[in-house]
Protein backbone atom coordinates (compact mmCIF):
# COMPACT_ATOMS: atom_id res chain seq x y z
CA UNK A 1 0.00 0.00 0.00
CA UNK A 2 1.42 3.32 -0.64
CA UNK A 3 2.51 5.71 1.65
CA UNK A 4 -0.05 8.14 1.18
CA UNK A 5 -2.77 5.21 1.91
CA UNK A 6 -1.71 5.72 5.78
CA UNK A 7 -4.37 7.57 7.89
CA UNK A 8 -3.34 10.88 8.33
CA UNK A 9 -5.00 13.59 9.69
CA UNK A 10 -3.81 16.11 6.26
CA UNK A 11 -5.54 16.59 3.17
CA UNK A 12 -2.99 16.99 0.20
CA UNK A 13 -4.35 18.15 -3.07
CA UNK A 14 -2.08 18.15 -5.93
CA UNK A 15 -3.19 20.38 -8.71
CA UNK A 16 -2.38 19.23 -12.20
CA UNK A 17 -2.57 19.45 -15.68
CA UNK A 18 -1.03 17.64 -19.32
CA UNK A 19 -0.06 21.63 -20.54
CA UNK A 20 1.17 24.75 -19.32
CA UNK A 21 0.01 27.80 -19.08
CA UNK A 22 -3.58 27.12 -17.88
CA UNK A 23 -3.46 28.76 -14.47
CA UNK A 24 -2.23 25.70 -12.42
CA UNK A 25 0.15 27.86 -10.49
CA UNK A 26 -2.44 31.12 -10.35
CA UNK A 27 -4.84 28.05 -9.24
CA UNK A 28 -2.55 26.97 -6.58
CA UNK A 29 -1.72 29.94 -5.38
CA UNK A 30 -5.60 31.69 -4.83
CA UNK A 31 -6.88 28.53 -3.69
CA UNK A 32 -4.08 28.45 -0.72
CA UNK A 33 -4.89 32.03 0.27
CA UNK A 34 -8.45 31.56 -0.18
CA UNK A 35 -8.91 28.19 2.08
CA UNK A 36 -6.41 30.33 4.67
CA UNK A 37 -8.48 33.14 4.46
CA UNK A 38 -11.96 30.74 5.79
CA UNK A 39 -9.76 30.11 8.41
CA UNK A 40 -7.88 26.87 7.31
CA UNK A 41 -4.09 26.02 8.36
CA UNK A 42 -2.71 25.79 4.86
CA UNK A 43 0.50 24.45 3.35
CA UNK A 44 1.13 25.78 0.13
CA UNK A 45 4.13 23.52 -1.93
CA UNK A 46 5.95 24.70 -5.12
CA UNK A 47 7.05 21.36 -6.96
CA UNK A 48 7.75 22.57 -9.84
CA UNK A 49 11.48 23.15 -10.81
CA UNK A 50 11.06 26.47 -12.72
CA UNK A 51 9.77 27.59 -9.48
CA UNK A 52 6.82 29.29 -10.29
CA UNK A 53 4.76 29.95 -7.57
CA UNK A 54 8.49 31.27 -6.15
CA UNK A 55 8.25 33.77 -9.40
CA UNK A 56 4.72 34.68 -8.60
CA UNK A 57 5.09 35.76 -5.35
CA UNK A 58 8.45 36.39 -4.45
CA UNK A 59 9.77 37.41 -8.05
CA UNK A 60 14.06 36.24 -7.71
CA UNK A 61 13.47 33.59 -5.17
CA UNK A 62 16.51 32.08 -6.21
CA UNK A 63 17.59 32.85 -2.17
CA UNK A 64 14.51 31.71 -0.72
CA UNK A 65 15.32 27.95 0.75
CA UNK A 66 12.96 25.16 0.34
CA UNK A 67 12.53 21.63 -0.83
CA UNK A 68 15.69 21.46 -3.02
CA UNK A 69 17.91 22.57 0.16
CA UNK A 70 15.28 19.80 2.74
CA UNK A 71 16.11 16.86 0.06
CA UNK A 72 19.80 17.49 0.27
CA UNK A 73 19.65 17.67 4.15
CA UNK A 74 20.76 21.63 3.98
CA UNK A 75 17.39 22.45 5.38
CA UNK A 76 15.27 21.60 8.53
CA UNK A 77 11.64 21.32 8.26
CA UNK A 78 11.46 24.56 10.50
CA UNK A 79 14.03 26.27 8.43
CA UNK A 80 12.47 24.93 4.39
CA UNK A 81 9.04 26.74 5.12
CA UNK A 82 8.24 29.96 5.24
CA UNK A 83 5.55 31.79 7.55
CA UNK A 84 3.32 34.27 5.33
CA UNK A 85 1.88 37.15 5.79
CA UNK A 86 -1.45 35.32 6.15
CA UNK A 87 -2.37 33.53 9.22
CA UNK A 88 -2.66 30.32 8.43
CA UNK A 89 -0.87 30.47 5.48
CA UNK A 90 2.64 29.00 5.20
CA UNK A 91 4.89 28.11 2.43
CA UNK A 92 7.00 25.86 0.60
CA UNK A 93 9.13 27.64 -1.66
CA UNK A 94 11.21 25.05 -4.59
CA UNK A 95 14.77 26.40 -2.70
CA UNK A 96 17.77 27.46 -4.86
CA UNK A 97 18.41 24.96 -7.89
CA UNK A 98 20.30 25.62 -10.83
CA UNK A 99 18.63 24.88 -14.10
CA UNK A 100 21.35 21.69 -15.03
CA UNK A 101 20.23 20.06 -11.64
CA UNK A 102 16.31 20.42 -12.52
CA UNK A 103 16.72 16.51 -13.67
CA UNK A 104 18.19 15.58 -10.27
CA UNK A 105 15.44 17.32 -8.60
CA UNK A 106 12.93 15.53 -10.94
CA UNK A 107 14.78 12.19 -9.92
CA UNK A 108 14.57 12.79 -6.60
CA UNK A 109 11.31 13.58 -6.06
CA UNK A 110 9.91 10.59 -8.36
CA UNK A 111 12.04 7.73 -5.23
CA UNK A 112 9.57 5.90 -3.77
CA UNK A 113 8.85 7.31 -0.69
CA UNK A 114 11.02 10.86 -0.51
CA UNK A 115 7.93 13.19 -1.67
CA UNK A 116 5.98 11.43 1.06
CA UNK A 117 8.67 11.59 3.09
CA UNK A 118 9.31 14.99 3.30
CA UNK A 119 5.82 16.31 3.23
CA UNK A 120 5.18 14.35 6.36
CA UNK A 121 8.51 15.98 8.08
CA UNK A 122 6.62 19.42 7.54
CA UNK A 123 2.70 19.15 7.71
CA UNK A 124 1.12 20.00 10.49
CA UNK A 125 -2.20 18.11 12.20
CA UNK A 126 -5.21 19.31 10.11
CA UNK A 127 -3.07 21.01 7.69
CA UNK A 128 -4.42 21.29 3.61
CA UNK A 129 -1.57 20.78 1.52
CA UNK A 130 -1.67 22.55 -2.23
CA UNK A 131 0.56 21.51 -4.36
CA UNK A 132 1.56 23.26 -7.26
CA UNK A 133 2.94 21.09 -10.27
CA UNK A 134 5.01 21.21 -12.90
CA UNK A 135 2.92 21.59 -16.72
CA UNK A 136 2.83 18.02 -18.35
CA UNK A 137 2.58 14.38 -16.65
CA UNK A 138 6.32 13.69 -15.83
CA UNK A 139 8.07 12.88 -13.15
CA UNK A 140 7.28 15.22 -10.53
CA UNK A 141 3.47 15.52 -11.21
CA UNK A 142 3.40 11.79 -11.28
CA UNK A 143 4.98 12.04 -8.01
CA UNK A 144 2.47 14.51 -6.62
CA UNK A 145 -0.61 12.42 -7.48
CA UNK A 146 1.11 9.53 -5.88
CA UNK A 147 1.45 11.34 -2.35
CA UNK A 148 -2.30 13.23 -2.38
CA UNK A 149 -5.53 12.80 -1.44
CA UNK A 150 -7.32 14.94 -4.33
CA UNK A 151 -6.28 15.79 -7.80
CA UNK A 152 -7.27 19.41 -9.04
CA UNK A 153 -7.54 19.69 -12.98
CA UNK A 154 -7.35 23.42 -14.34
CA UNK A 155 -8.75 23.21 -17.67
CA UNK A 156 -7.89 25.78 -20.57
CA UNK A 157 -11.18 26.34 -21.86
CA UNK A 158 -10.97 26.41 -25.59
CA UNK A 159 -11.29 23.80 -28.35
CA UNK A 160 -7.68 21.90 -28.36
CA UNK A 161 -7.57 21.56 -24.60
CA UNK A 162 -9.73 18.79 -24.48
CA UNK A 163 -7.54 15.95 -25.75
CA UNK A 164 -5.02 16.58 -23.33
CA UNK A 165 -8.12 16.80 -20.46
CA UNK A 166 -8.55 13.21 -21.36
CA UNK A 167 -4.88 12.30 -20.86
CA UNK A 168 -4.29 13.95 -17.21
CA UNK A 169 -8.05 12.08 -16.51
CA UNK A 170 -6.60 8.99 -17.17
CA UNK A 171 -3.13 9.67 -15.61
CA UNK A 172 -5.41 10.24 -12.44
CA UNK A 173 -6.94 7.12 -12.61
CA UNK A 174 -3.54 4.81 -13.65
CA UNK A 175 -1.78 6.48 -10.29
CA UNK A 176 -5.08 5.68 -8.73
CA UNK A 177 -5.51 1.78 -9.76
CA UNK A 178 -1.42 1.24 -9.48
CA UNK A 179 -0.39 3.28 -6.57
CA UNK A 180 -2.39 5.79 -4.45
CA UNK A 181 -5.83 4.25 -3.77
CA UNK A 182 -6.47 6.81 -1.56
CA UNK A 183 -6.55 9.52 -4.69
CA UNK A 184 -9.88 11.00 -5.72
CA UNK A 185 -10.49 13.81 -8.66
CA UNK A 186 -11.25 16.54 -6.50
CA UNK A 187 -12.37 17.92 -9.72
CA UNK A 188 -12.12 19.61 -13.18
CA UNK A 189 -11.79 23.28 -12.78
CA UNK A 190 -12.11 25.48 -16.11
CA UNK A 191 -9.82 28.63 -16.58
CA UNK A 192 -9.52 31.15 -18.87
CA UNK A 193 -12.93 30.92 -19.65
CA UNK A 194 -13.32 34.06 -22.23
CA UNK A 195 -16.83 35.11 -21.69
CA UNK A 196 -16.89 37.47 -25.05
CA UNK A 197 -15.86 34.74 -27.00
CA UNK A 198 -18.44 32.40 -28.00
CA UNK A 199 -16.12 29.66 -28.27
CA UNK A 200 -15.82 29.35 -24.30
CA UNK A 201 -19.46 28.47 -24.08
CA UNK A 202 -19.51 26.05 -27.03
CA UNK A 203 -16.55 24.02 -25.02
CA UNK A 204 -17.68 24.59 -21.35
CA UNK A 205 -20.95 22.63 -22.92
CA UNK A 206 -18.71 19.82 -24.03
CA UNK A 207 -16.86 19.59 -21.01
CA UNK A 208 -19.75 19.10 -18.75
CA UNK A 209 -21.38 16.45 -21.36
CA UNK A 210 -18.26 14.43 -21.63
CA UNK A 211 -17.05 14.91 -18.22
CA UNK A 212 -17.77 13.78 -14.33
CA UNK A 213 -16.26 16.23 -12.06
CA UNK A 214 -16.40 19.39 -13.54
CA UNK A 215 -16.88 21.79 -11.01
CA UNK A 216 -19.49 24.25 -10.51
CA UNK A 217 -16.86 26.78 -9.71
CA UNK A 218 -15.04 28.65 -13.43
CA UNK A 219 -11.99 31.26 -13.48
CA UNK A 220 -13.44 33.90 -16.14
CA UNK A 221 -10.07 35.37 -17.97
CA UNK A 222 -9.08 38.59 -16.32
CA UNK A 223 -6.34 41.08 -16.40
CA UNK A 224 -6.20 41.06 -12.46
CA UNK A 225 -4.76 37.93 -12.42
CA UNK A 226 -2.01 38.83 -15.31
CA UNK A 227 -1.11 41.80 -13.13
CA UNK A 228 -1.29 39.90 -9.90
CA UNK A 229 1.50 37.50 -11.13
CA UNK A 230 3.43 40.09 -12.24
CA UNK A 231 3.54 42.08 -8.82
CA UNK A 232 4.09 38.78 -7.33
CA UNK A 233 0.72 38.57 -5.33
CA UNK A 234 -2.29 37.08 -4.81
CA UNK A 235 -5.22 38.43 -6.48
CA UNK A 236 -6.91 39.55 -3.64
CA UNK A 237 -4.57 41.50 -2.58
CA UNK A 238 -4.44 43.38 -5.10
CA UNK A 239 -7.91 43.57 -6.40
CA UNK A 240 -8.91 43.72 -3.15
CA UNK A 241 -11.14 40.63 -1.12
CA UNK A 242 -13.99 42.34 -2.75
CA UNK A 243 -12.68 41.97 -6.21
CA UNK A 244 -14.62 39.50 -8.35
CA UNK A 245 -11.46 37.82 -8.99
CA UNK A 246 -11.08 37.41 -5.01
CA UNK A 247 -14.75 35.92 -5.03
CA UNK A 248 -14.42 33.86 -7.36
CA UNK A 249 -11.65 31.86 -5.21
CA UNK A 250 -13.67 32.31 -2.42
CA UNK A 251 -16.09 30.38 -4.28
CA UNK A 252 -13.56 28.02 -5.58
CA UNK A 253 -12.27 27.16 -1.66
CA UNK A 254 -16.20 26.53 -0.29
CA UNK A 255 -16.91 24.15 -3.33
CA UNK A 256 -13.33 22.46 -2.18
CA UNK A 257 -13.99 21.75 1.09
CA UNK A 258 -17.56 20.66 0.39
CA UNK A 259 -15.87 18.34 -2.12
CA UNK A 260 -13.52 16.76 0.27
CA UNK A 261 -15.44 16.32 3.05
CA UNK A 262 -18.06 14.76 0.56
CA UNK A 263 -15.64 12.45 -0.83
CA UNK A 264 -14.12 11.43 1.77
CA UNK A 265 -16.99 10.58 3.87
CA UNK A 266 -16.00 12.89 6.68
CA UNK A 267 -18.86 15.22 5.71
CA UNK A 268 -21.86 12.68 7.16
CA UNK A 269 -19.56 13.29 10.63
CA UNK A 270 -19.69 16.98 11.04
CA UNK A 271 -22.67 18.32 9.04
CA UNK A 272 -26.10 18.20 10.13
CA UNK A 273 -28.99 16.12 7.75
CA UNK A 274 -30.79 18.16 5.04
CA UNK A 275 -33.44 20.44 6.66
CA UNK A 276 -36.66 18.73 4.95
CA UNK A 277 -39.04 21.76 5.85
CA UNK A 278 -39.14 25.32 5.83
CA UNK A 279 -41.41 26.46 8.09
P1 LIG B 1 0.55 27.22 -15.32
O1 LIG B 1 1.02 27.14 -13.91
O2 LIG B 1 -0.50 26.21 -15.66
O3 LIG B 1 1.67 27.20 -16.31
P2 LIG B 1 -0.04 30.00 -14.68
O4 LIG B 1 -0.91 29.99 -13.49
O5 LIG B 1 1.41 30.30 -14.48
O6 LIG B 1 -0.20 28.65 -15.51
O7 LIG B 1 -0.68 31.03 -15.70
C1 LIG B 1 -0.06 31.33 -16.93
C2 LIG B 1 -0.28 32.80 -17.24
O8 LIG B 1 -1.67 33.05 -17.42
C3 LIG B 1 0.19 33.74 -16.14
O9 LIG B 1 0.72 34.90 -16.71
C4 LIG B 1 -1.08 34.08 -15.38
O10 LIG B 1 -1.04 35.36 -14.80
C5 LIG B 1 -2.11 34.03 -16.49
N1 LIG B 1 -3.43 33.62 -15.98
C6 LIG B 1 -3.72 32.59 -15.17
N2 LIG B 1 -5.04 32.53 -14.92
C7 LIG B 1 -5.60 33.57 -15.60
C8 LIG B 1 -6.95 34.07 -15.77
N3 LIG B 1 -7.99 33.47 -15.18
N4 LIG B 1 -7.12 35.17 -16.55
C9 LIG B 1 -6.07 35.76 -17.18
N5 LIG B 1 -4.81 35.35 -17.06
C10 LIG B 1 -4.56 34.27 -16.29
MG1 LIG C 1 2.91 26.79 -13.08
Amino acid sequence: MSPAATERATRRVAVASAKGGVGKTTVALNLAVALAARGRQVLLCDLDPQGSLGFSLAKGDAELRGLAELLMGEATPETAVLETQLPGLRLLPRGALDACDACEFEQALFAPGVLDGALAQLERDDETLVLDTPSGLGLVTRAALAVSDFALVPFQTEPLALRSLGQVLRVVEQVQARENPRLKLLGILPTLVDKAGSDALDVLGEVWAGFPGVLESILPRAEAFVKASREGVPVSFLAGPDSPEARRFEILAAESELLMHRLTGREAAHAPGPVRRLL
